[in-house]
């Protein structure tokens, strides 16, 4: 597979058969994966995905679903976040990827298995949906 970043290509073997990382324009990641299926994500969504002990335990807290961001608590006042962007993207091995965010957020390691799992694609969404109401068991 090829992985795009910034200022190089990578030839590495995974599952993906092309990863694009639009670092630069801070627009998302876009797989190509080998069966043809396309996911896009943006870096909003990758840092509320973040696969990590901790994040995965504040999610579970609020019942968000990966990708899934805060809920404002009512009544509050809106709290300023900027948005989330990567300031370094590194392939781990052939299993998958990790971002360091600009919050210094750095110990998510996004793999593809985790990635195609969570395709933010409307397709996917309805598979995953159906899966949910037809009580089968929840990926984790
Ligand atoms: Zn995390
Ligand atoms: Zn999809």
């Amino acid at each position: 597979m090829r992985l795009v970043m910034d200022g190089g290509t990578k030839e590495l073997v995974a599952d993906p058969k092309s990863v694009k990382v639009n670092k630069t324009t801070g627009t998302g990641m876009d797989i190509e994966w080998k069966d043809g299926h396309r996911s896009s994500y943006s870096f909003v969504f990758l840092r509320d995905a973040c696969p990590c002990a901790l994040c995965q335990e504040e999610r579970d807290k609020d019942g968000r679903q990966p990708g899934d961001s805060l809920k404002p608590v009512a009544g509050a006042l809106p709290i300023f976040k900027a948005l989330a962007r990567p300031t370094e993207v590194e392939p781990v091995g052939k299993y998958g990827i990790r971002f360091t965010w600009n919050d210094g957020h750095q110990h998510g390691i996004y793999s593809w298995e985790f990635l195609r799992e969570w395709c933010p694609c409307q397709d996917c969404r309805n598979r995953r949906m159906m899966n949910a109401s037809a009580g089968d068991k929840k990926p984790n």
